[in-house]
């Protein structure tokens, strides 16, 4: 089944500028703002501008370039959050869910940058 896009989710609303958010970073193809809802002290999302509903939809039709700059700007996110092990950061969880099973509520592909606070295992 080809993958519907619905252009009315709330993430599409945020980067046509009808929904306010507190931005990070943008990019050409990339834009990383701070979860309305924060489950941690650090809680970023990252969101392709492309029209991409899960994270399979995104690695398999987004462009070459969508996809370096999405996972470059996440990098960034994480250096900026102070959270990356390179710059002796102490780590974070990335977390992408998709569809009904996955947990997923806004039909725009993102991954969430959590971290800033020991989070425990998720999975064993
Ligand atoms: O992965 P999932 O689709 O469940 O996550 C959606 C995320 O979008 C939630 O963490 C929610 O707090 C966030 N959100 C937001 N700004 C909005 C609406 C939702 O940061 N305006």
């Amino acid at each position: 089944m080809p993958h519907s896009y619905d252009p009315t989710n709330i993430f599409a609303r945020i980067l046509r500028g009808e929904i306010p958010n507190k931005t990070l970073i943008e990019t050409d193809h990339t834009l990383a703002f701070h979860d309305i809802n924060p489950q941690a002290p650090h809680h970023v999302l990252v969101i392709p501008k492309g029209a991409y509903i899960t994270f399979d939809h995104f690695c398999a039709e987004a462009t070459e370039a969508e996809i370096v700059d999405f996972y470059r700007t996440a990098a960034s996110v994480c250096a900026m959050l102070g959270v990356s092990l390179g710059d002796g950061g102490a780590g974070y969880r990335g977390i992408t869910n998709a569809g009904g099973d996955g947990g997923q509520e806004v039909p725009h592909y993102h991954l969430h940058i959590v971290g800033g606070a020991p989070l425990g295992r998720m999975l064993s």
